[in-house]
This record gives C-alpha cells, structure tokens and sequence, in this order.
C-alpha cells in the first residue's frame, strides 16, 4: 500500500476496524516516512463454485435471483429482497471462508429467507433440499410450528404475577 502523499512504498497499520454490515475491514494507516495518515477499506473476495465447476464472484444479484421465484405472490418487495441478499452474504462472510458452493449458499438462504417469509422459505426449501414426499413437508412445517410455540412461550406478558392483596 503506497502512501498516497509521498509513494512510500509500505505503511503502518495503527487501527482496523469491521464496517458495520461486516462486510469490509476498515484500517487506518500511517507512512513511517512521511508520517501522514490515511485509511483503506478492504473487501475479502468470495468465490463460487458452481455446479459445472466454474468458479465465479459471489454475486447478490444470483441470491435475488435465485430466491425471486419462491416469493411469486408473497408481499415481499425488490427492497426485502435486497435486504435478504446482503443477510446471506453476511451470513457468509462471517463464516470466514473464501470459497464455497452453491450448496452452500442455498443453506445460508434458508434462515434469512424463513425470517422473511414462510411459505417462500418452504418453496424454497422444497426445491433446495429436494422434497419428495408430505412427510418432507410436514415435517418442515413442524418445525415452523415448534418455534412459533416457543417464541410464544418465551414473549414476557405472558408471565403475570396475581396481586398480593395483604
Ligand atoms: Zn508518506
């Protein structure tokens, strides 16, 4: 990294920081020639290995794509969508890894996708996961209702102390 005051060729990092969607790392730099300070933003590539064995740059246009046929006639917009792309790459990135497949990504969907929109989240999950049967879907919807309970369960109003008339 050239100093862009004085072209050193190298820097000091004195600060790094993670930008607040997870995305990037930001780092504060300064010249130990020159002593000026600047800042750079990296972003760490991630790549996609596809099917046929190409490998390509996550992109969350393909999420978007890819889950824009589960949301037919759901009330989810092209900003949710945009939201649930940037969630799955989170999602990824905090992962650590670099690579991955699209297996893979299709996992990363599934729990942003749920929270979005259930009955996207089943047709999605119908086709990603490869269900076969009723079984395969009742179970999936079991698994809806279970949590559905438990958040209920958990929600503090439901928890009244009865008054002490002493
Ligand atoms: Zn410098």
């Amino acid at each position: 990294m050239h100093c862009p005051f004085c072209r050193h060729p190298d820097s000091r990092v004195i600060d790094s920081r993670t930008s607040d969607d997870g995305l990037s790392i930001r780092r504060r730099r300064q010249c130990p020639e020159c002593g000026g300070r600047f800042s750079t933003t990296e972003t760490a590539s991630l790549m996609v290995i596809k099917r046929s064995g190409v490998l390509e740059s996550f992109s969350r246009e393909k999420v978007i794509s890819g889950v824009r046929k589960a949301c037919q006639g759901r009330p989810v917009t092209e900003a949710d969508l945009a939201v649930l792309a940037q969630k799955v790459e989170e999602v990824i990135r905090q992962t650590g890894v670099s690579q991955l497949d699209t297996n893979e990504i299709g996992l990363a969907i599934l729990g942003p996708l749920r929270e979005l929109d259930e009955v996207a989240f089943l047709r999605f999950a119908s086709v990603y996961q490869e269900f076969d049967s009723l079984e395969d879907f009742e179970r999936a919807i079991g698994d809806l209702r279970a949590d559905h309970t438990a958040s209920a369960e958990n929600h503090p109003d439901a928890v009244k102390a009865d008054s002490a008339d002493g």
